[in-house]
């Protein structure tokens, strides 16, 4: 935000195209409507917070195409069936491999992490879609897909139906790979023609069943991953659609095949979606953030240790989404701990509100903060320079509130951390494991008070020991008595 901004005009919006690797500006297929699809979660598993970091990201591109005034069609899907335990065309498919090993029915695990990722999405902040689709409705559509484009595109192998992507223009043009990248994944399954060569329909084999298969030209089966995002996508927003997203790993091979499908069944050279996004991974010390590796990092798991789950959310705000972002405990308490800080200060404002009412023309600083906030947010989507925005805007004392109020809208319209209505009771989530709770706390603290009333600070101090002792911090001289907390 070094730059001056011209404050009377709206700043174009940029967006980072992977296809291309730069920034271009957004001009919609539709006049006036952003269509968005963004891969959805494998629902074999609880979501880890590196993953929702991909649903942030999407939601911050969503608001910021809606502040910016397009009618928003957003697509997010939920895999069900398909998604193999390799990316690159080899191992199990997810949902079969957990059903087997917790000898549960495959739709009752979709079902369960299905609710448990729209939990962490509600507990995000994190907007509905126009549409969420779910894989296995779309199985009939994926079977016409595949038949035509079976012809001229795909070869059939005892395993099932497989994509040759020599017969598509410039394959891996987003991964920057080629038809011949990707060796080791031609020894996986013996017959392909090319290494990138995919599935797009798994045959079950013969003498085996499969929970979840459905009858199809090549036999019983069910389809490939990177089947279901083009037909779902093509299905619910027609092609070519504006937008595509994922996380990073994702440009490499899931998102090839999906173009690779798309010029197949569209029969142009076209990508599919215009812009392709990708965000950055949450890394840990370790590298990558997975499942099965040290601490399975769910929302759940800050909830329960009192951090309210929007301290996640603003601690992935403050980078850029297409930068790494390495996870750890302090940087989130950190985050929390601003989180506080900013809704100290509207609640504030609110105070200040009550007293006021305007009708003045906007404040030349605030015209300029407006104007700020535009230029960083249409810069694709960068974030970061935005909350010390917000925190100058909420410290600007001598300004009207009321017209600090409707740009603290307007900048929470973008960040989503529920500004409005967040208290700071809200924030102070109690441990799990608290020996203590908010009443007890209340009640040492009514006593506390009426011993210094008293005059009686051993006792007093006796009182502020115990809780102490049970984890409780006490911050004196907080005239609404809020500022204590659990130790995390
Ligand atoms: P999955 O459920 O494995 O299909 O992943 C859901 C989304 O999370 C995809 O867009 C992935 O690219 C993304 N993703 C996976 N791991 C991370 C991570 N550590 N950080 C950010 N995004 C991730
Ligand atoms: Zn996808």
């Amino acid at each position: 935000m070094n730059e001056t901004p011209d404050n009377s005009a709206p700043a174009p919006l940029k967006l980072f195209n992977s296809l291309t690797r730069t920034p271009e500006i957004f001009t919609p297929v539709h006049e006036g409507e952003a269509r968005v699809y963004t891969c959805g979660p494998t629902v074999y598993n609880y979501p880890h917070i590196g993953n929702m970091r991909a649903y942030v990201f999407a939601d911050l591109l969503g608001r910021t195409l809606s502040w910016k005034g397009y009618k928003l069609i957003h697509v997010i899907n939920i895999t069900d069936v398909g998604h193999l335990t390799d990316d690159g065309d080899a191992g199990e498919d997810k949902l079969e491999k957990a059903a087997a090993e917790r000898a549960q029915s495959i739709w009752d695990i979709a079902k369960h992490y299905t609710e448990a990722y729209w939990d962490d999405i509600k507990a995000l902040n994190i907007r509905q879609p126009a549409h969420w689709s779910i894989a296995t409705d779309y199985v009939p559509q994926m079977i016409d897909y595949a038949k035509a484009i079976a012809d001229k595109h795909c070869y059939e192998l005892p395993g099932g139906l497989y994509f040759d992507v020599s017969t598509v223009a410039d394959y891996g043009r987003l991964a920057r790979a080629t038809t011949e990248d990707g060796e080791g994944r031609i020894d996986a399954v013996e017959g392909k023609r090319n290494a990138a060569d995919f599935a797009i329909w798994r045959k079950t084999p013969e003498g085996e069943s499969r929970q979840m298969e459905w009858d199809s030209p090549w036999g019983k089966g069910a389809p490939g991953w990177h089947l279901e995002c083009s037909v779902m996508s093509e299905a619910l927003l027609g092609l070519p659609f504006d937008i595509h997203t994922g996380g990073i790993d994702h440009r490499e091979i899931h998102h090839p095949n999906e173009i690779a499908q798309n010029q197949a069944h569209s029969g142009c050279d076209h990508s599919g979606a215009r812009i392709w996004m990708h965000n950055n991974f949450l890394i840990d010390r370790a590298g990558k953030m997975s499942k099965s590796a040290g601490e399975f990092l769910r929302l759940q798991l800050l909830i329960d240790k009192g951090i309210h789950p929007l301290a996640y959310r603003l601690m992935c705000l403050q980078a850029h989404y297409r930068s790494e972002l390495e996870f750890s405990w302090d940087n989130l308490i950190a985050a929390l701990t601003r989180l506080k800080r900013i809704v100290m200060g509207v609640e504030r404002l609110k105070e200040r509100l009550k007293a006021t009412q305007d009708s003045k023309p906007p404040h030349p600083k605030i015209t300029e903060m407006r104007a700020q906030l535009d230029s960083a947010i249409s810069n694709d989507l960068n974030s970061p320079p935005v909350i010390p925005l917000l925190e100058d805007l909420l410290s600007l004392k001598k300004i009207d509130p009321v017209q600090r109020m409707n740009l603290l809208q307007e900048i929470d319209q973008l960040l989503g951390l529920n500004l409005q209505t967040l208290t700071r009771t809200d924030l102070r989530l109690p441990p799990k494991s608290a020996s203590i709770s908010e009443t007890e706390i209340e009640d040492k603290l009514d006593l506390r008070q009426q011993a210094k009333a008293a005059k009686d600070f051993v006792a007093a101090d006796a009182i502020r020991d115990e809780l102490t002792a049970q984890g409780v911090e006490l911050m004196d001289g907080d005239p609404l008595r809020w500022e204590w907390s659990i130790k995390i």
